[in-house]
């Protein structure tokens, strides 16, 4: 498969993604439903807040969600989540932000989930109060830090909850105590469940979701589900409100992209998914056996700790290259191969692979890694 032309018409080569969904590499692959309705909401002028309100009602209906807002992206989410928590509607606080004197500014967050995204939750003005050590976290912390101050608690779902208090014992800590609860569930999907789970089944008051990741939505996009009221909140601090938020806009076609996105992700077949993620991990395994210094096992959960495998390769000190070399030599190629590293070797995520990508990736992993007496 070629490069697109205008990847080519400016130089660039393609990238085959057996990372993840990660932005730097540009998230995900829209598929043609999402692309067409886009396409088409380019074609005319709207209201925009109307728009927001309609795909809103739409996508909260599919997902059994109170409500929902599309925003540019899950970052954006947790600006926008931590605005309503902190100025709630209120125009007069809204204009103020990110100056929150006399409103409630602390939100806390687990020691062990502080992360590159927190920025995000920082910028509205607020402190972190952290509750936890690196890998403890008890309930009287969060009990204690809980008071008239508090905001909400984030939480950030999947790899990052490993050492945090349960989701269900935060949110009964907080709810007793009025205080909401919001999951930063980017990269949560799969399973397509989790649309429903953090909110309805789990009681969280918001979760947050990239739409370029798992969804498959355009990458600037992302989804805010939960209650009626935050949600209210959240489009008042949103562009094209002068706000905060102002600067995240989200476009017509992203809305629209968003909504497709979400339809598309129902309709998926999930089990035939994650069936053919098995199947590829399987090759790999099969494939690069034998090559010495070199084994290949089953990985799981990925890498954000969603129930999904990856491949594994282990590279001991037999292999013909050295871990960095690999990354290297999968780079310099045309398309790019990008992989992850792990601390022996490299991950294989099926997630972000198109048909016939994995084999690529697998044949190329061989000719690198074939012993150097076999080689030309
Ligand atoms: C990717 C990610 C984000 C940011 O999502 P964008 O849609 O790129 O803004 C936030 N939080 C977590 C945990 C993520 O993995």
């Amino acid at each position: 498969m070629a490069a697109p032309r205008v990847y080519q018409q400016l130089g660039l080569r393609r990238v085959i993604n057996g990372a993840a969904t990660l932005t730097r590499l540009g998230g995900s692959l829209m598929p043609p439903e999402v692309l067409d309705a886009m396409r088409d909401a380019a074609g005319s002028f709207v209201q925009l807040d109307e728009l927001q309100r309609a795909v809103g009602r739409r996508i909260a209906e599919l997902t059994g969600n109170e409500a929902a807002y599309v925003s540019c992206g899950a970052a954006a989410g947790l600006v926008l989540s931590t605005a309503a928590c902190v100025a709630g509607a209120d125009p007069a606080r809204i204009a103020r932000l990110p100056d929150t004197t006399g409103m409630k500014n602390e939100v806390i967050v687990h020691r062990s989930q502080r992360n590159g995204y927190d920025h995000a939750i920082r910028q509205v003005g607020v402190r972190l109060v952290e509750i936890g050590m690196g890998r403890s976290a008890f309930a009287w912390e969060l009990e204690a830090a809980i008071n008239e101050r508090t905001a909400a608690v984030f939480y950030f779902a999947g790899a990052m909850a490993e050492y945090a208090l349960p989701l269900p014992e935060v949110v009964r800590i907080a709810h007793a105590r009025g205080v909401p609860v919001i999951v930063d569930a980017a990269a949560q999907i799969p399973p397509v469940s989790n649309l429903w789970h953090f909110t309805r089944e789990l009681g969280c008051d918001l979760a947050i979701f990239s739409g370029g990741k798992g969804l498959c939505g355009p990458q600037s996009a992302g989804l805010v589900l939960g209650r009626a009221d935050l949600i209210a909140a959240c489009a008042v601090n949103g562009a094209p409100n002068h706000s905060i938020g102002r600067p995240m806009k989200v476009g017509k076609e992203e809305m629209v992209g968003m909504l497709a996105a979400v339809e598309w992700s129902l309709q998926r077949d999930e089990p035939a998914l994650l069936a053919d993620y098995e199947r590829q991990v399987a090759w790999l395994i099969e494939r690069l056996q034998g090559l010495p210094g070199v084994s290949v096992t089953r990985s799981w959960p990925s890498e954000a700790g969603q129930p999904m495998p990856r491949a594994h390769v282990h590279l001991g000190p037999a292999a013909a290259v050295t871990r960095d070399e690999l990354l290297a030599r999968l780079r310099a190629g045309d398309p790019i191969i990008e992989v992850s590293p792990a601390r022996d070797g490299v991950y294989v995520n099926p997630q972000t692979l198109r048909a016939g990508e994995m084999e690529q990736i697998g044949e190329a992993m061989a000719a690198i890694l074939a012993p150097v007496a076999a080689r030309a």
